[in-house]
């Protein structure tokens, strides 16, 4: 079933987004990329004459209620958002009589779903190691069942737009699925249009096709790498772990961030690389610095001769250039992860030239992908979210989406 083709009028949709916004200390919403983004499908189901219950998680409280991350410090935003009306219901699984009491047009808010641990389905209070784990993991599965059952029944359709969560499965992100027939279940706007971003990227490339994969660690990054080196021409990997290969390849790195027990994996990346003929971009020189610190001290030097006591933090004048010819003729390209330590306005500009070639190479066809947390940030930082062809809301999902695994949240509507 499509949104689009989907017609609400007089239909209760429980609709799971990604509310997980950032709030300030009293609880004030500080980037509201995320209500905004889930707005298309929330305003169509209300528009068309149905009546909306929106679900969510907001951040981490393993299965306890914490006013702290309460869904009700959003309501009213979400009513502004939506130009109408938000009621809330202070338990998410108790909250069938305000379900049925909506009348179309009206909206409801259930309270954060993760105050109850059959929404991750994950035993609490008990250790992976102890013997009685697979018993309590088993029950709470059945109890991720009920609780899901009961989400269900609040709607006659339901509608998963969360992106962010859908690599997990969770009640209300893929089991409440298995509770609505096929015509009665869809992806909403956001998660279409993000499935369509990594579909473009893995079966539609035009070539040249460049990945750049930066940010802190190799270890992180291995399973994208190695799924990426099937397909792309370039691959630049530039950040943090610029100095693994750097050591790998038998450089001094200073005190330059490194993984020891990933230096034989970096070799491999080379080895494969070569094998499978694709240009694997490293930098040759960095910004480096006797502190980690915006106001430290820098010099350029090698990647491979950092001076003791010195880290490499951002991407050198000759990488950044070199960084940027890569770019610029690309026809596809993914951007995951800094090039540099972003977050310190002094270390930005490895990033800043990564963000700029792709905003050129955007300008002149290519198809551009930025997505994963920190890109994100970066991106934004840059002022440049609007001159790339897309900003992935997803990070972990992005990321195993472009692995070639498939999402337990697209897969539980699309019944893969
Ligand atoms: P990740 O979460 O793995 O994508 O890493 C993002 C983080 O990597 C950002 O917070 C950056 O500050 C950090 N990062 C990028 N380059 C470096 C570097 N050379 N040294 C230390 N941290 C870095």
């Amino acid at each position: 079933m499509n949104i689009d083709n989907y017609n609400f009028a007089g239909k209760k949709a429980i609709v799971r987004v990604d509310f997980n916004v950032p709030l300030d200390e009293n609880g004030n919403i500080t980037d509201d990329t995320r209500i905004r983004g889930a707005l298309p499908t929330l305003k169509k189901i209300l528009a068309d004459g149905g009546s909306l219950i929106i679900m969510s998680h907001m951040g981490k409280p393993k299965g306890k209620v914490n006013p702290k991350m309460s869904l009700g410090h959003i309501k009213d935003a979400v009513a502004k958002a939506l130009g109408t009306d938000v009621q809330f219901a202070p338990d998410c699984a108790a909250a069938a009589d305000m379900a049925a009491a909506l009348k179309p047009g009206q909206a409801l808010l259930l309270e954060n779903l993760r105050f109850h641990p059959e929404e991750e389905g994950k035993p609490v209070g008990i250790d992976k190691e102890d013997p009685a784990y697979d018993a309590a993991k088993k029950e709470m599965k059945e109890r991720q069942k009920d609780f899901a059952k009961t989400l269900a029944s609040y709607a006659d359709v339901y509608v998963n737009d969360a992106f962010g969560t859908a690599h997990r499965r969770h009640a209300s992100t893929a089991v409440i699925a298995d509770y609505f027939p096929a015509d009665s279940k869809m992806l909403g706007y956001l998660m279409e249009k993000e499935v369509k971003a990594v579909d473009n990227i893995l079966n539609n490339i035009k070539r040249p096709f460049t990945a750049i994969m930066g940010g802190s660690k190799v270890s992180t990054k291995i399973g994208i790498i190695e799924n990426l080196m099937d397909k792309v021409d370039n691959l630049i990997l530039c950040g943090g772990m610029t100095y693994t290969f750097a050591k790998a390849m038998g450089g001094n790195i200073g005190t330059s961030l490194c993984e020891l027990d990933k230096l034989d994996l970096a070799l491999d990346i080379m080895k494969k690389a070569k094998e499978k003929g694709v240009n694997l971009v490293l930098g040759t020189d960095c910004v480096a610095a006797d502190a980690f610190s915006n106001d430290a001290n820098t010099q350029v030097v090698s990647v491979m001769d950092i001076p003791e006591g010195w880290e490499g933090m951002d991407a050198g004048p000759e990488t950044r250039k070199l960084f940027a010819e890569t770019i610029k003729p690309s026809k596809t390209i993914l951007w995951n992860g800094p090039a540099g330590v972003f977050e310190f306005d002094n270390f930005t500009a490895g990033s800043r030239a990564i963000a700029d070639a792709i905003v050129e190479a955007t300008k002149d066809g290519a198809f551009s992908l930025v997505g994963g947390g920190d890109s994100v940030a970066c991106i934004n930082k840059f002022g440049l979210a609007d001159e790339v062809s897309y900003v992935s809301t997803g990070g972990g999902a992005l990321l195993e989406a472009i692995e070639g695994k498939v999402l337990p949240g697209v897969a539980a509507i699309e019944g893969k």
